[in-house]
């Protein structure tokens, strides 16, 4: 894995999450589902969103299978953004990606984030980037998806 590199109290957490991952099942009344695959490491995420009559997400859930990285950055991102606005939320899939790109952020973004913001250390590894975004991408997706629904537009 490679994760030996990784600071110990952020390689448990990470651990924690992919050995009981939060928010891994499938909704029933989902609003918007996605399914995203990262081919480089054979990842699969299939992602459920339930967005109420206001836009916030009511519900959200994932299934599927991958590596750590994948898994746990699924189960740390459905924490952060459960109640959240559809807005709030893709605010906060553009940080993410941002962090694990190496750019800068305010800290009051990052905290938003909750755990996945341990992910920052994933840099390190420019291979599980992907991983650690493909959730995030799924997320981001299911949402613009909706607007389109909403728009009549393909
Ligand atoms: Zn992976």
């Amino acid at each position: 894995m490679g994760l030996s590199k990784l600071n110990s109290l952020y390689r448990e957490v990470i651990l924690d999450h992919s050995d009981h991952p939060h928010h891994k099942h499938a909704l029933a009344d989902s609003t918007s589902t996605i399914t995203l695959k990262n081919p480089t490491c054979g990842d699969v995420i299939n992602l459920d969103v339930k967005l109420d009559a206001t836009d916030h997400i009511a519900d959200i859930g994932f299934t599927g299978d991958g590596c750590t990285i994948s898994q746990s950055s699924a189960s740390m991102m459905t924490d952060a953004v459960m109640g959240k606005s559809k807005e709030e939320a893709l605010h906060m899939a553009k940080t993410f990606s941002d962090m694990v790109m190496g750019k800068e952020h305010p800290q009051a973004d990052l905290d938003q984030l909750e755990d996945a913001a341990i992910l920052s250390s994933i840099m390190q590894f420019p291979a599980r980037i992907k991983c650690a975004t493909l959730s995030w991408w799924a997320l981001q997706r299911a949402l613009m998806r909706e607007e389109d629904q909403v728009t009549k537009e393909d």
